[in-house]
């Protein structure tokens, strides 16, 4: 298991922490990240004597990139801390470097080169032997840590592009998975260091609700809470959460459930969030149950919150069961895509101007523009007034019949 123990990296990830709310803390090994070991193409023609690399790393990376390039293999004669020496994987040719380290220094020098190809040089094949996954993780790893989503087609692209090596799709995919490990950290790690979390969020945090559920000894769900976010949400925020849960698409998977508020810029105000396995009954009434413990758990906040969520089954009846004097409120992005999936056969246009009409009596305060409106969207469309009132839950959603404040 790797160790953060220093206060600096443990301000690094809080500082993360705090930048995405949504997402497991990185587990940091060694340092920051430096580009000179990750990008070095332009330095590859290198077989001069005398030249200098700043560890047998470097060095060894550097002929990697040369193979690469030329598309020749080579053999170790020599390889330890102080020496290399490489010759073609030819026995035939003369191709040959050796290089050493310079005294006490971590420095490593290039003592004997001879860098004619008797071989005629390059296999003359499609097959690229030093591109291996390790080389096209040092090729990647910038690039993923800019673009999480970068997938392993791309990498094909790239390497195609950048190096004119065309890859086979497992070798990029094992390229991005060790460049993933560089940059995040072992997955398996990451989880261990959960029980370290939880206890230095309670340590640090004081007031904050991390729970972490285990089954014989896995992860099986965890709560985050903290105190600032709670806070901030009883102090700031009207009494209005929305609640949505999203894949999460890492080796183990899972579901990312959330809890966000509006602060008074109407921006987005986390309050909270939760990992479980599956978007189930079961875990929306535990994630809903956990936070109505948190916000209500001290007797300070007396408010009867609103809730805004799609219509997934599992969440109006956690909600439902969990606050019952609660107001639930339907997201009317959801419903748009509900109507136009439950309404195909309408065509375009005449969607769009049912769903305009529908829009008009959602925002609908008085009664009198309401009954308008409704008459409208009938001589329109039979089956969208249908579909309104019989499988849209119109509580839910229309200003003029929701109960609650407004
Ligand atoms: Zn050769």
């Amino acid at each position: 298991m790797a160790s953060i123990s220093s206060e600096d990296d443990f301000q690094i990830m809080c500082n993360i922490h705090r930048e995405t709310l949504s997402m497991l803390p990185p587990v940091l090994h060694g340092g920051p990240l430096t580009t000179r070991n990750l990008s070095r193409d332009s330095k590859a023609e290198f077989t001069m004597i005398g030249h200098r690399f700043e560890n047998v790393k470097d060095f060894k990376e550097a002929l990697c990139d040369l193979a690469v390039k030329h598309n020749f293999n080579f053999r170790f004669i020599k390889n330890d801390r102080d020496r290399v020496t490489m010759t073609c994987a030819d026995e035939d040719c003369q191709w040959r470097v050796h290089a050493s380290r310079n005294g006490n220094l971590p420095t490593f020098r290039i003592k004997t080169a001879q860098h004619e190809h008797t071989c005629g040089g390059g296999i003359n094949t499609p097959f690229y032997p030093r591109a291996s996954k390790k080389w096209v993780s040092r090729k990647v790893v910038m690039k993923l840590r800019d673009r999480p989503l970068y997938r392993a087609v791309d990498i094909q692209r790239d390497i195609l592009h950048d190096h004119g090596v065309c890859l086979p799709y497992k070798q990029a995919w094992m390229g991005k998975e060790l460049a993933r490990r560089i940059l995040l950290g072992s997955d398996v790690a990451s989880y261990d260091l959960l029980v370290w979390y939880v206890a230095k969020v309670s340590e640090t945090n004081p007031g904050s609700i991390v729970i972490i559920d285990t089954d014989e000894e896995r992860f099986k769900c965890g709560f985050f809470c903290f105190r600032a976010s709670l806070d901030g949400f009883k102090r700031g925020c009207r009494p209005m959460l929305f609640l949505d849960g999203t894949h999460l698409l890492g080796k183990y998977g899972g579901i990312l459930l959330g809890a966000t508020a509006k602060d008074g810029n109407e921006g987005f105000f986390h309050l909270a969030f939760a990992i479980v396995d599956n978007e189930t009954d079961d875990n929306w009434t535990w994630f809903t149950s956990t936070l109505g413990d948190a916000i209500y758990g001290n007797d300070d906040y007396t408010n009867i919150i609103t809730f805004i969520s799609d219509r997934s089954k599992g969440l109006v009846n956690a909600i439902a069961k969990v606050f019952p004097l609660a107001p639930h409120a339907y997201c009317l992005r959801h419903l748009h895509a509900n109507f136009l999936k439950s309404n195909g056969q309408l065509g375009k246009s005449l969607k769009d101007e049912c769903w305009s009409l529908i829009m008009k009596i959602a925002y609908s305060c008085t009664s009198f523009k309401y009954d308008e409106v409704v008459c409208s969207l009938l001589a329109t469309s039979g089956q969208a007034h249908h579909w309104m009132f019989q499988k849209s839950d119109m509580s839910h959603w229309c200003n003029y019949l929701f109960r609650g404040q407004r």
